[in-house]
């Protein structure tokens, strides 16, 4: 299955100048033809870079309607000003400014319908296997599960080939945040396999196979030949390591080089 790299730049940087030296570091640097890599800039950057076959352009977030909405990005317009991609329910976006399931759905019906391929971003807050009341239960079975199932509801079997879903454990972005943790290729291979356990159930195996699963999480040019090789994913979602044009082209020059 085709690999996929992606940056998300979050808010950052700061300006146009630094934002187009960025975009241009990254388009001159060589890694072969093995990859899709995209890029996710900021909202007001998006029309300062110019996307050139090498990397694709992406959004963060997009709404699903147009009109008296005030401060809203539409899908139609992201797709509109060059982006072919947009990040949504980035467990930013559900913490910051309240997506729900329910919005991310929408926002991902939109998406489908203007031709942008959503990137869906799911993941579990912590690690834990139990309750309050010491009841064994799986915060990432249910959490995911509940993710998936309600932010795919109404997308067509022929749709959803064009979906990625991101498996972001909260527990694991960003490390050097709080108490965060690197997950390891088991922790990622467990959650890709029970993805698409939820895939083959919503549609079928077939489309539970050709779905490209990605992996994010504290991911830098160490770690990411192992969740290629080991973590069963189709590529990777960079936070941090993509606002450095040197380290982004390593990840993406060894996932080029992956298997
Ligand atoms: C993210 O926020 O999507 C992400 C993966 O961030 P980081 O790589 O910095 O953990």
């Amino acid at each position: 299955m085709d690999k996929y790299i992606i940056g998300n730049w979050k808010a950052a940087p700061a300006t146009t100048k630094e934002a187009r030296r960025l975009w241009d570091q990254i388009q001159r640097s060589s890694w072969g033809k093995n990859v899709h890599v995209i890029v996710c800039p900021p909202f007001p950057f998006l029309s300062s870079v110019i996307p050139k076959g090498k990397i694709a352009l992406g959004g963060q977030d997009c709404f699903w309607e147009q009109g008296a909405y005030t401060s809203a990005v539409s899908a139609e317009m992201l797709k509109d000003v060059g982006c072919a991609y947009v990040i949504l329910g980035h467990s930013e976006r559900r913490e910051y400014f309240g997506d729900t399931d329910d919005v991310i759905n929408k926002k991902l019906l939109s998406a489908l319908k203007s031709g942008l391929r959503p990137i869906l971003a799911v993941g579990e807050k912590t690690r834990k296997t139990f309750d309050s009341r010491g009841k064994h239960t799986n915060e990432l079975d249910i959490v995911v599960e509940e993710q998936v199932v309600k932010a795919l509801r109404g997308v067509s079997h022929a749709k959803i080939r064009n979906v990625i879903i991101a498996y972001e454990p909260i527990w694991a972005i960003s490390k050097g945040k709080g108490n965060h943790a690197f997950a390891k290729p088991d922790d990622v291979f467990m959650a890709v396999l029970y993805i698409r356990k939820i895939l083959t159930r919503l549609y079928s195996r077939t489309i539970a196979e050709a779905v490209p699963i990605i992996y994010g999480g504290s991911t830098n040019s160490k770690n990411i030949a192992r969740f290629l090789a080991e973590g069963g994913v189709n590529g990777v979602l960079v936070g941090n390591a993509s606002l450095d044009s040197t380290e982004f082209a390593r990840i993406v020059k060894i996932a080029n080089e992956a298997t």
